[in-house]
């Protein structure tokens, strides 16, 4: 198929690099230019904007930081909404809110532009290795017509629901399962480091506890404080946990936990973090422990 890409962060790049590994063809736009230049070398098209990248594409993907990224490269100049008749089908795999997600569909819509949403869970290396997982939603023709796309950047897709937004309920709810994992992790390891014991051996009694790559991964790069370069910007991190906070408000269903991490994600931010991976929200806990980044690093890295 000819795609288009647009967003090559530490997400999008992988997504596209595999979607050109596939035998797709592929136009390519990322704001900052350079980024684009290493798709360039195996093959694919630079655009100099996102509806040059859209033009004449069957499918679209957005992967961009957030709602206003995505309002910017869809509504702005030369914006993907601008294209003329035939639209491709435009791929939402941004982690964006629930509101916003809707008036994308709407927008849409009111332009006779196909729109789906395919969220995608996994780090960067997952989206390098193709190992995302994928939740996808939208009508359900359109959705089944890009599945040979969502099998090029993934181990495993599954659909929501048909309505773009049922994706971002997934994902927004997915992220704050693992935010409170994070939170869990950090609490027991404070605890653990206070009473003496190595919190290493903890993690490994955990990880047979529980058999899940998430916790494993999550789990060493907290017990090693190996927090730079972030996988998940903490930044990134608390603008999903505000988004799923406000879902909860909107359904009527309590999230205390949420509003808990959304708090200590707050404090980490006020403690020059925003840069770092989301999962030094453990150095919150940590600190309210009274054990201090400087102990904290050094047990880590006895
Ligand atoms: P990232 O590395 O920070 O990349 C963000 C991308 O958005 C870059 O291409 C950036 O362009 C672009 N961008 C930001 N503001 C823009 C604007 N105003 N106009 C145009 N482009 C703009 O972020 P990421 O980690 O790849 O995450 C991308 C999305 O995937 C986010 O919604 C995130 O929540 C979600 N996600 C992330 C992970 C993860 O583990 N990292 C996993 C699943 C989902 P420049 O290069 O010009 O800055």
């Amino acid at each position: 198929m000819k795609i288009g890409f647009i967003g090559l962060g530490r997400m999008g790049a992988g997504m596209a690099r595999n979607l050109l590994g596939s035998g797709h063809q592929l136009a390519v736009y990322n704001r900052t230019r350079e980024k684009t230049e290493a798709l360039a070398r195996e093959g694919a098209r630079v655009a100099d904007s996102p509806v040059e990248a859209a033009r004449g594409s069957e499918a679209t993907f957005t992967m961009l930081a957030d709602d206003h990224a995505v309002s910017e490269v869809v509504f702005g100049r030369d914006g993907l909404a601008s294209i003329p008749d035939p639209a491709p089908v435009h791929i939402s795999s941004s982690t964006i809110s629930i509101a916003f997600a809707r008036r994308l569909a709407e927008e849409h819509g009111r332009r006779g532009q196909p729109f789906i949403t395919a969220c995608v869970f996994g780090r960067p290396e997952a989206a390098e290795n193709k190992k995302l997982v994928v939740v996808a939603a939208g009508e359900p023709e359109t959705v089944d017509r890009c599945y040979p796309l969502f099998d090029a950047i993934g181990r495993a897709a599954f659909v929501a629901g048909p309505a773009p937004w049922h994706a971002n309920v997934f994902k927004l709810c997915g992220n704050f399962m693992i935010a409170s994992l994070l939170e869990t992790f950090g609490e027991g390891f404070a605890a653990t480091r206070k009473a003496g014991l190595d919190h290493h051996r903890f993690l490994d009694v955990m990880n047979e506890l529980f058999q899940s790559p998430v916790y494993r991964n999550y789990g060493a790069t907290i017990a090693d404080q190996k927090f730079e370069p972030a996988g998940f910007a903490l930044k990134l991190g608390l603008k999903d946990v505000r988004q799923v906070l406000e879902l909860a408000l909107e359904l009527g269903a309590p999230m205390p936990i949420a509003s808990l991490v959304r708090d200590h994600l707050v404090s980490a931010m006020s403690h020059g973090q925003e840069a770092q991976d989301w999962s030094s929200v453990s150095k919150v806990l940590a600190r309210s422990a009274g054990l201090d980044d400087e102990a904290t690093a050094k047990t880590a890295s006895a």
